[in-house]
């Protein structure tokens, strides 16, 4: 697929495409070179999706689950037919590795088919309200009802998957949408926005606004016709949307530093490239990239020995060619920053074992040890290809470091040692404990979601309805 500078994309409002009145740029992460004109909304274009999507809420609310789920099938369908023009676009506008981009593909697939069947299994129960003196002879039962419009606010880093978490969702349990994706990655929306047009969906029930977010993102989170905000990007935003929703639903999908402990006796050369590709796939740029190792004293030389080598095997370049690991950062900006926390680190008495520099905007895989916990690079979210490297005395030593954080979305621990296994999965405190698995391990229907810094709530689609629904109560007094 070739996407040129003279795309010109327009804003998909109330099933048609309209032109906007001011346009942007947008170019490749990797070459610099524009790749299409961009539609940046104005407020009266924001406030036309969101009277859209409140117009279609009760064609979308009356819609039988069989429809919702059969729309969401075509969905899946057609993504299955243009598999190589999603992961291009994905690869042209987020620097994606071609490859990774395929397997987001792949995932966005199997998340759109995962909502198709929670679409047919929205549940309700039946309540014992006899169990309360003066609760005898009624009949109660609750339903899961839409909530109504939905402001879905996605990042740059997978750019049709996570929007596939909040898109997915919101159509199986009969809800609307206006989808402001991340400025950098509006092409796999606007390509999503084409498929569901084709599929079948009623118009007005998906907007796709693109602009900035200070314009389009804050005016749905303060509209009142937006009943709820599900969010995934970084901390700082999403405190800022939680503290202006007021009484919205808000769901956030936030950052980590995640980490990974490794307990004495793991057999090294079993776990090594699984971590080095925890650690630098799609550029580290992933919310349970593996930022942080903390490894047995024993078993530390060899480990990062083994590390180091397969690290300097990862081949960097243009994302576009199949053989390429790494490729560029999402900006330059983020190019600077890391090499200023990595310069931070050094000052401090850091080792670069590998890495540490830049070629265009790509800055090299980079192993750092001997690195002190209140460094940039260890407490804060690096979202680049950084890993640091530490050596600990025991897991509970290593529990205490993971835990020693403001971010708790998943974390992972090796060990043979079934009761240290399960010490570890009671005392991490994060969303998800991967045992025996590096910390970013996710598949599309697993409840996903941290504590702390790292959000409120959970998506994979079962929990995502639940986000995306009100509960109500009937009771039926047969006094
Ligand atoms: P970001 O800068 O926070 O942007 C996320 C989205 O918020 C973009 O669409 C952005 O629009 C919009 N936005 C910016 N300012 C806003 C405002 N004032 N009001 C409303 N919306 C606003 O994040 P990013 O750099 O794209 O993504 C990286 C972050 O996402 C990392 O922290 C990563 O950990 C996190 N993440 C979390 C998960 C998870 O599931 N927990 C998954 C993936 C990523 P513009 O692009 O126009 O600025």
């Amino acid at each position: 697929m070739n996407i040129s500078a003279k795309i010109k994309k327009a804003l998909y409002i109330d099933g048609t495409w309209k032109e906007a009145s001011v346009y942007t740029a947008l170019t490749s992460p990797f070459s610099g070179e524009a790749i299409a004109q961009i539609p940046s909304a104005n407020d009266k274009e924001v406030d036309e999706a969101i009277e859209a999507a409140t117009r279609a809420r009760k064609v979308m609310a009356k819609m039988p689950a069989h429809k919702r789920a059969a729309i969401l099938e075509r969905l899946a369908h057609l993504l299955e037919q243009r598999m190589e023009e999603a992961a291009n676009i994905i690869a042209l506008e987020a620097a994606k590795p071609i490859t990774t981009a395929l397997d987001e593909v792949n995932r966005t697939i199997q998340t759109y088919k995962f909502a198709a069947e929670e679409a047919k299994r929205i549940l309700g129960e039946t309540l014992p309200l006899d169990a309360a003196p003066g609760g005898e002879n009624r009949v109660a039962y609750t339903v899961r009802e839409p909530i109504g419009v939905i402001g879905a606010i996605t990042p740059f880093n997978f750019p049709m998957n996570l929007v596939a978490h909040k898109v997915g969702p919101a159509i199986a349990s009969g809800n609307t949408i206006v989808l402001k994706p991340a400025s950098q990655t509006p092409l796999s929306s606007y390509f999503l926005a084409e498929l569901l047009q084709e599929a079948g969906l009623p118009a007005g029930a998906l907007n796709v606004i693109t602009g900035s977010g200070r314009v389009v993102g804050d005016k749905l989170v303060k509209d009142e016709r937006v009943a709820a905000i599900t969010f995934t990007g970084s901390p700082a935003v999403g405190i800022g949307i939680r503290n202006r929703a007021g009484l919205k639903r808000v769901t956030l999908e936030l950052g980590s530093n995640a980490a990974l402990i490794i307990d004495k006796d793991i057999e090294l050369n079993k776990i090594i490239d699984r971590c080095v590709k925890g650690a630098f796939a799609f550029q580290g740029q992933v919310c349970i990239s593996l930022q942080r190792i903390y490894i047995h004293e024993s078993l530390y030389e060899s480990f990062v020995q083994q590390f180091v080598e397969a690290t300097r095997n990862i081949q960097v370049g243009d994302p576009l060619d199949s053989k390429t690991d790494v490729s560029a950062l999402i900006s330059n900006e983020d190019v600077q920053r890391t090499l200023h926390w990595i310069q931070e680190a050094k000052q401090h008495g850091a080792e670069v074992a590998i890495g540490g520099t830049a070629e265009g905007n790509i800055l090299m895989p980079t192993v750092l040890l001997n690195a002190e916990s209140s460094l940039k690079v260890s407490c804060q979210e690096v979202f680049a290809p950084i890993v640091v490297i530490n050596k600990v005395q025991s897991v509970e030593e290593a529990i205490e470091e993971v835990n020693d954080s403001k971010f708790g979305l998943q974390a992972g621990i090796y060990t043979n040692n079934v009761h240290t296994a399960l010490d570890a999965a009671e005392k991490l405190h994060v969303g998800g404990v991967m045992i025996n698995d590096i910390p970013s391990f996710r598949v599309d229907n697993m409840p996903y979601g941290g504590v702390k810094e790292s959000g409120v709530g959970r998506e994979g689609i079962k929990f995502a309805v639940e986000e995306m629904t009100e509960l109500k109560l009937v009771v039926f007094n047969r006094n």
